[in-house]
């Protein structure tokens, strides 16, 4: 969230990797914003995790923002947010140390589970 990660393009500058092309579709340079917002495997994620909660995930949630404890719609989008971000690193991971990269619609099913089941705690 403090574009600290190490994604390739830094890694790239700093001389770690032969290149700077994002893991997971090697169309363009792995920025932060390209593997968060613009990669085709994270939009097709949060496209099916739109669909399934009814409203848009905005970006906004990124800053850190609490959600009121009474609105469900910000409880639901705030970690979905987090969810998502969380494992979209993750699987970036797993591709680029494992070599293996769950289907959008499996991961999509994963974070969606994860939030019913945090919703089922409370
Ligand atoms: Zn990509």
């Amino acid at each position: 969230m403090h574009k600290e990660l190490n994604v390739k393009e830094k890694l790239f500058m700093l001389g770690c990797c032969t290149d700077d092309r994002c893991i997971i579709c090697d169309w363009e340079v792995e920025t932060q914003t390209h593997l968060f917002f613009d990669c085709p495997y994270s939009k097709q994620v949060l496209q099916l995790l739109e669909k399934w909660c009814g409203f848009n995930i905005h970006v906004s949630m990124l800053g850190g923002l609490q959600p009121a404890k009474d609105c469900l719609k910000q409880q639901v989008h705030y970690l979905l947010w987090n969810a998502l971000y969380y494992h979209i690193w993750a699987q970036r991971n797993a591709a680029r140390i494992q070599f293996v990269l769950l289907r959008p619609q499996k991961l999509a099913g994963m974070i969606k589970e994860e939030i019913q089941f945090w919703f089922d705690l409370f």
